[in-house]
């Protein structure tokens, strides 16, 4: 029995979350020590709200003189979701995740639940059609009723197959987002996250990482990065207040402003191909802030050496 082998089995038969992070862990140690097979790019994008301008055309122009080359939607019908794919087809911009996030997937009711997987499987088709990187879902914020702990958890190992069949027939994905304990208790850490999806092992169920929860959640941006490798989609970016990446010091001088080095340096490791999108506050004028914003992250990549 290999290694690796190892671990899988003892993590069935341990079965303690605890057990699943040392092991976790490990396997990102172990994963780290392998070259990925692509070069890790950072492609900056951004919610589609914060970017000016009256039309999606003139939002695609907008993103990209800011340095950008992606544009994040929210919930869309199958028709809007084909509009927009042809709308931006030949601008150089691309539709990364939607964030939609409620889908009552914890929740007790089993027919409120019911009600939220169709919902989330509406959403996958329309992904599909936008060709969409996947649909961004929290399990339960702390303000649903939902079931908790080992229920909760298998309720998700019994539902997420057959929506992850159904992504992938679609062509995209569910993403997990862990967030930070204040805002819902259920899913906190990359490696949380990235624990459920392989257990379900289906390329439509996958995750993403949110920075400002990371700030939070994680004590080490890199190793939380590895621990998702092969399975991380979509990043959130957001200053450790929220704001635009490089704004801390206007709110917080005597702070340090927050690194997204370390993170970077994960993703490098990690070969990640898909986008680094702005869900936070932009203060001041977006036309100036943004491109400063993506000035500031692109030399934080640049540091990240690997
Ligand atoms: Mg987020």
């Amino acid at each position: 029995m290999d290694r690796r082998q190892f671990l899988k089995t003892s993590l069935v038969g341990a079965g303690m979350m605890a057990g699943l992070r040392v092991a976790g862990d490990a396997m990102a140690e172990e994963k780290a020590a392998e070259k990925p097979l692509k070069q890790g790019v950072l492609k900056l994008c951004s919610q589609d709200g914060k970017i000016p301008g009256g039309s999606l055309k003139e939002k695609a122009e907008n993103i990209l003189k800011f340095g950008g080359c992606g544009l994040e939607f929210g919930g869309l019908s199958v028709e809007r979701a084909r509009q927009i794919k042809q709308e931006l087809t030949g601008t150089g911009v691309g539709v990364a995740a939607l964030c939609v996030a409620r889908f009552s997937l914890l929740h007790p009711d089993a027919a409120e639940n019911a009600k939220g997987l169709e919902r989330l499987k509406e959403m996958l088709t329309a992904a599909g059609e936008a060709g969409s990187t996947g649909v961004i879902v929290v399990p339960a914020f702390n303000r649903d009723p939902q079931l908790e702990g080992d229920e909760g958890r298998k309720r998700l190992l019994d539902t997420l197959p057959a929506l992850g069949e159904h992504a992938v027939k679609c062509g995209t994905r569910v993403l997990l987002e862990p967030l930070n304990k204040g805002e819902a208790h259920f899913l906190n850490r990359l490696a949380d996250a990235a624990d459920i999806c392989r257990k379900i092992n289906s390329p439509g169920i996958c995750l993403m990482g949110d920075f400002y929860h990371m700030c939070k959640e994680e004590t080490d941006d890199e190793q939380a990065v590895l621990a998702a490798d092969g399975l991380l989609h979509h990043i959130h970016l957001a200053s450790r207040i929220r704001w635009l990446p490089g704004q801390d010091h206007l709110k917080e001088p005597d702070k340090p402003e927050r690194s997204f080095v370390a993170g970077f340096r994960g993703l490098k490791k990690i070969g990640y191909q898909d986008y680094c999108s702005l869900e936070c506050r932009v203060e001041g004028d977006p036309r100036v802030e943004i491109p400063k914003s993506f000035a500031f992250l692109k030399s934080e990549w640049e540091k990240a050496t690997v």
